[in-house]
């Protein structure tokens, strides 16, 4: 009825991306305010620095993505 199923299909896929990105958080090394952060599930390892909302200090980020999709998040100063 006017739909064609085979345009669907990119969509879904795409919707099914987004889902990767998963919301987690963790405390600020310098001022303990909790973050949150955006973990992208579909790469294992990942690094980068973010600053913080609250202090501005760079926060040095590493996540884990685990087989089973869990991942930890480690955060360190730059001094670390
Ligand atoms: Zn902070």
């Amino acid at each position: 009825m006017g739909v064609d199923a085979n345009r669907l299909g990119p969509i879904l896929a795409d919707y099914g991306c987004m889902n990767l990105l998963q919301e987690t958080s963790t405390g600020c090394p310098y001022c303990g305010e909790t973050i949150t952060l955006l973990v992208d599930g579909s790469v294992e390892e990942q690094q980068y620095i973010e600053d913080c909302e609250v202090c501005c200090r760079p926060i040095h980020i590493r996540v884990n993505v685990q087989e089973n999709g869990d991942h930890q998040v480690e955060v360190r100063t730059e001094n670390d």
